[in-house]
């Protein structure tokens, strides 16, 4: 069984001779292959080979494909600032005017944005070389809300979020930011991605209260897991930090997978997202890829396994693995996970 075949069946609900690996990788996959984050975002060529190496070079069964979070927000007009080593990350919104705002979130501006080409061609390069070998997963950004909050400004959007005058404009932004995330999905789909994903961070019991989150964020994120679904294309939503408050209505929403921060208590999204959705995640990127001892990602692996023992899982970092992971941590991971299946057959 190859990685494509370990992933696809797992997303199918279907047996695997072992969870599969994916790592939420981009940063350390460059470094991995020499090149700064300059290098890897200038060039789909490079990207392509950064991602393809890393996960040939380590055993993993799939490819995330992540270049930064900026990508909808600056096609849309928002300013970014690209350091030479570093991702890419919106600095000035597209407008400080609602009505200007709203104008400019329009979904045709993703075609002819240059940093999105380069990705798009990225993908199309990895599904050439690697199609039914490696599980291609195409990350399509960031969600609506989070969308949202960059195009418009955080700081703009919780103020106008309290306040019911501005609801109607608010929803009138947020479906047009849904508009622009939906066509990203389909064009991440179109370049060769197996499924899609996103990250709606912003979204998270972290930065808004879970009320907010079920009136503003979640009825997109239904959408889109239906709108996708009806296409025939699978998604995973992503969302950072500590989502115990949200992980029931995250569970109704109904993606194929969803990935979780380590914030998260571990048995609970066992439990709630058990024959709903897949699991993506969930070893702490920083305090156990990063910093940890080997022996600290082994239990950390071993302990993630356990709380999956009838699959549902593609075990991983629940978020961006930092660009200086040692790479004999993602040795001992991939190690890791390969022993305790043989573990579990002699048992
Ligand atoms: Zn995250």
């Amino acid at each position: 069984m190859n990685g494509f075949e370990r992933i696809s069946q797992t997303l199918a609900g279907q047996a695997t001779d072992r969870v599969p690996v994916m790592l939420h990788n981009f940063m350390f996959a460059a470094r991995d292959a020499g090149m700064t984050m300059q290098e890897f975002r200038s060039d789909p060529k490079n990207m392509a080979k950064a991602f393809i190496d890393a996960s040939r070079k380590y055993g993993l069964d799939g490819i995330l494909t992540d270049m930064d979070t900026a990508l909808e927000a600056h096609a849309l007009g928002a300013k970014i600032h690209s350091p030479d080593d570093l991702p890419a990350k919106v600095i000035v919104p597209a407008a400080n005017d609602l009505d200007e705002v709203i104008e400019l979130a329009d979904a045709e501006k993703l075609k002819t944005n240059e940093r999105i080409q380069i990705y798009l061609d990225a993908i199309r390069l990895i599904h050439q070389e690697t199609a039914g070998e490696l599980f291609l997963r195409g990350n399509a950004d960031q969600g609506t809300f989070s969308v949202a909050a960059a195009v418009y400004g955080l700081t703009n959007l919780m103020i106008d979020l309290t306040d019911a005058k501005k609801e109607e404009k608010i929803f009138r932004l947020l479906e047009r930011c849904y508009e622009v995330h939906l066509a990203f999905h389909l064009m991440v789909k179109d370049a060769g991605a197996d499924m899609t994903s996103f990250g709606d961070s912003m979204a998270s019991p972290d930065l808004i209260s879970p009320k907010m989150y079920r009136k503003f964020a979640a009825p997109f994120q239904k959408r889109l897991a239906s709108d996708l679904a009806k296409r025939g294309i699978q998604t995973v939503c992503h969302i950072c930090g500590k989502t115990d408050l949200i992980l029931k209505e995250i569970a109704e929403n109904h993606f194929a997978g969803v990935e979780i921060d380590y914030k998260t208590n571990l048995s609970a999204v066992a439990e709630t997202m058990k024959n709903v959705s897949v699991v993506f995640g969930i070893i702490d990127p920083s305090g156990v890829f990063c910093r940890g001892r080997q022996a600290d990602v082994v239990s950390a692996t071993q302990t993630v396994l356990q709380q999956f023992p009838d699959g549902g899982l593609v075990i991983g970092a629940g978020c961006a693995l930092p660009a200086e992971t040692p790479a004999d941590n993602i040795r001992a991971f991939v190690q890791t996970v390969r022993e305790s299946e043989k573990l579990k057959t002699k048992s």
